[in-house]
């Protein structure tokens, strides 16, 4: 009876875990610690077997789990954030870790844009503002995008990401949110990477200024919009692979000639779609 006691008192000493909370120190890595405005940076959690807590540039940001067990995101930067030092934190229960981040200038120009008085007297709706706001910053846990992103028309590239606008000489409001793709109206417009359909919006829905678009849910707060179009193919809520063909160029919205634009954003924020094409993630 005596050895049995002693037995148990053995094995529950042992199995007692030696921190107490069930806690430990995780890892915290970043691919590049200097990235330029447009662009973003890759920050990865190991050791961590919940979710971390991230902040950056006075924003909370999820971070998703990876097959590997680690945990990632793709943290963008503003095109017009203020140049400098900015500091990275990643909590996790008690523990804390912090990075410096460096951003860049992109110096990217200004751009004069003339609109005739018809496409200038357009004015977004609530509408497309608030359905594509929403659609952009969906969030899905899931990563669907695989392999390399593609080029979503055949075309030469006529207009550069986070070049700021002036329209008809007026004060610089905003800067373009994606790339132009120069191409004849009717040229197929492919999905750049696996995704959902999350948005498809139409002029006669309210969609002015977008013009006919579509919106694709890439998976870990990934997505990408397709504006401009002639048609639209898909429906909203469709699975789509990277190359599936979404829709056709055209000039619907405020466009002064038929052309894809195509803007790639992270957690909402719009960032190069150069820094996509062709490469993996
Ligand atoms: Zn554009």
């Amino acid at each position: 009876m005596m050895k049995l006691f002693t037995l148990l008192i053995l094995f529950a000493t042992v199995t007692i875990p030696s921190t107490g909370n069930g806690e430990e120190p995780f890892q915290l890595g970043v691919a590049q610690s200097e990235r330029a405005q447009g662009q973003f940076f890759v920050v990865k959690v190991t050791g961590s077997h919940t979710e971390p807590e991230l902040r950056f540039m006075d924003r909370s940001f999820r971070m998703f789990h990876q097959p590997n067990g680690s945990w990632r995101a793709l943290l963008p930067v503003e095109n017009l954030a203020q140049p400098g030092s900015w500091k990275l934190l990643v909590r996790q229960g008690v523990y804390e870790k912090s990075l410096t981040l460096r951003v860049i200038p992109n110096n990217r120009p200004l751009q004069q844009i003339t609109l005739d008085t018809t496409k200038r007297a357009l004015k977004a709706t609530e509408t497309e503002l608030t359905k594509v706001k929403a659609a952009l910053h969906t969030e899905t846990p899931e990563q669907l995008f695989a392999g390399r992103f593609m080029r979503p028309a055949a075309g030469e590239t006529s207009s550069l990401f986070g070049l700021k606008r002036s329209y008809n000489g007026g004060p610089v409001e905003s800067y373009h949110k994606g790339i132009d793709i120069s191409a004849p109206k009717g040229t197929p417009v492919i999905s750049t990477a696996k995704g959902r359909v999350v948005l498809t919006g139409r002029v006669e829905e309210g969609f002015q200024v977008h013009g006919n678009t579509v919106i694709i849910d890439h998976g870990q707060g990934v997505t990408s919009i397709y504006m401009h179009l002639s048609a639209i193919t898909v429906s909203e809520g469709e699975l789509v692979e990277a190359g599936t063909v979404i829709g056709k160029v055209g000039h619907t919205g405020i466009s002064t000639a038929p052309h894809l634009h195509w803007g790639t954003y992270l957690y909402g924020t719009s960032v190069d779609p150069e820094l996509f094409e062709g490469k993996s993630l």
